[in-house]
């Protein structure tokens, strides 16, 4: 029996290069109950993206629109492109008790562990060393050369932010990473806080 009936927000973020898709893909595998939200872009797509499935494709216009009405839980910027999180999805599952993963970058992760403190679980993946980062960011290769340099040089910046998750895990085993992730999820809903409804019932409860 879970404490109260409200999903929980898994924050997960890192450094580029980390393996976030990775880890949150295979953690989707295992864990059948748990979404996905979907982010805005206004990145051009890329092979493999596909729309509403990676992200949903903005323009800037629709993007800064989106902004002003309130509609986005977090939003950042990267590289001179925008990517947010719709807020509507998250607030809607929440409530019904669905667990809600954001796959998200340190600008709007600390903005969400900022203002949806109750509900959040931020956990942040750290490499095993700075060279194994670069080896997986230029093996990765999805960008020119220099796009990769000024990722790998903004992962120094990144790592400090750590300390501010509430938990932290060395992403060098996928599958101990990814079990790590799950146990976090499970005890995240066991908080003494989200307890107290049932204790005040327990208290109030005659049986003698
Ligand atoms: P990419 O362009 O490679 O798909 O993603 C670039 C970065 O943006 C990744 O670090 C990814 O985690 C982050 N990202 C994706 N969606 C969001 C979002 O909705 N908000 C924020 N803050 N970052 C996001």
């Amino acid at each position: 029996m879970n404490n109260t009936n409200r999903g929980r927000l898994l924050v997960v973020s890192g450094p580029s290069g980390i393996g976030k898709g990775t880890v949150c893909k295979e953690l989707l595998r295992r864990c059948s109950d748990l979404l996905l939200s979907i982010s805005c872009t206004t990145r051009p797509m890329r092979p493999g993206d596909e729309e509403g499935v990676t992200y949903f494709f903005k323009t800037e216009e629709e993007f800064e629109r989106m902004v002003q009405a309130g509609e986005f839980l977090e939003y950042a910027g990267m590289y001179g492109k925008r990517y947010g999180t719709p807020r509507a999805f998250v607030e809607k599952n929440l409530l019904e008790g669905r667990d809600v993963i954001l796959e998200i970058e340190t600008q709007g992760a600390l903005q969400v562990i900022q203002r949806a403190k109750e509900d959040v679980t931020s956990v942040f993946l750290l490499p095993p060393s700075m060279r194994e980062l670069h080896k997986r960011l230029v093996e990765r290769s999805t960008e020119t050369p220099e796009k990769a340099r000024l990722r790998f040089e903004s992962a120094y910046r990144e790592i400090e932010y750590a300390e501010q998750y509430d938990f932290v895990i060395i992403n060098d085993q996928l599958e101990e990473t990814v079990e790590a992730l799950r146990a976090i999820l499970i005890a995240s809903h066991y908080g003494a806080g989200r307890a107290l409804d049932h204790m005040h019932a327990l208290k109030e409860e005659q049986v003698l």
